[in-house]
């Protein structure tokens, strides 16, 4: 069954995380084949660490990729790409916050647009472990490669052994600027981190955040801190515009 990983490791109840529509994914799948675009996607994500999700739509699904430094356009530089489970398509758009359990913490979309396969046969790339693709999006552009390093392929995804490497080739949208630097905002809301948590409810983590320790219990420290003061500012702003039109009513 297609996404069966997926839906094992998530209570629905619990997550805004898409549930994914077997119909969806079947009409995707026939629809898009060949050297037609497909979607893709980058999700900026902060939970026990920060890493980013490479995603790639083939077969109604989204292959998909955990990059702990997020890509390089620099060639010589190499992110190492964990295999994970298939996410449905719907998870494209997603951005948000997860509460708790699996992946708890906060999704930017990062980058999205689409992608072409640069060999004919998608599932024999995989299956060989060397997938090249041209990518556009907002942000990636060009030609880039997925090369496995070990482990065998598998369609379910998300052993410990299933280790890839993400590379940009040498073209026109190659260069040594550090994109996650760079361009760190989301392409859907414009916003940061704590912008995303600010517009849900960055009061969620006061006494239990998905991260306490090191680096990135740091950041969410101070990711909940800038969101509770943007939705105190808000309040702030709010309440005075109210009393203005009051005032001018009378
Ligand atoms: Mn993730």
């Amino acid at each position: 069954m297609p996404l069966e990983k997926y839906k094992e490791k998530r209570n629905f109840k619990e997550s805004p995380e898409p549930a994914g529509d077997t119909r969806l994914a079947a009409e995707r799948a026939r629809k898009i084949k060949g050297q037609k675009p497909r979607f893709f996607c980058v999700q900026k994500h902060l939970a026990s660490h920060l890493h980013y999700d490479f995603r790639l739509e083939h077969d109604g699904v989204l292959l998909s990729w955990a990059v702990p430094k997020g890509p390089s356009l620099d060639p010589k530089t190499k992110r190492l790409a964990m295999h994970v489970e298939d996410h449905p398509i719907e998870y494209g758009e997603f951005e948000g916050v997860i509460p708790s359990g699996y992946g708890a913490g906060i999704v930017m979309l990062w980058d999205k647009g689409t992608w072409l396969p640069e060999v004919e046969d998608v599932d024999a790339a995989l299956k060989k472990g060397d997938l090249k693709i041209t990518l556009n999006g907002y942000k990636l552009k060009g030609s880039w490669v997925l090369v496995r390093t070990k482990g065998a392929w598998s369609s379910r995804g998300g052993g410990a052994d299933r280790s890839w490497l993400l590379i940009k080739h040498k073209d026109d949208w190659a260069g040594d600027v550090d994109i996650t630097e760079f361009a760190p905002l989301s392409v859907k809301s414009k916003g940061d981190f704590a912008d995303i948590l600010a517009q849900d409810n960055p009061d969620i983590w006061r006494s239990n955040r998905p991260a306490k320790s090191g680096e990135t219990g740091a950041m969410f420290e101070k990711i909940i801190a800038r969101a509770l003061e943007m939705r105190d500012g808000k309040t702030t702003a709010t309440t005075k515009a109210t009393k203005t039109t009051r005032t001018t009513k009378r």
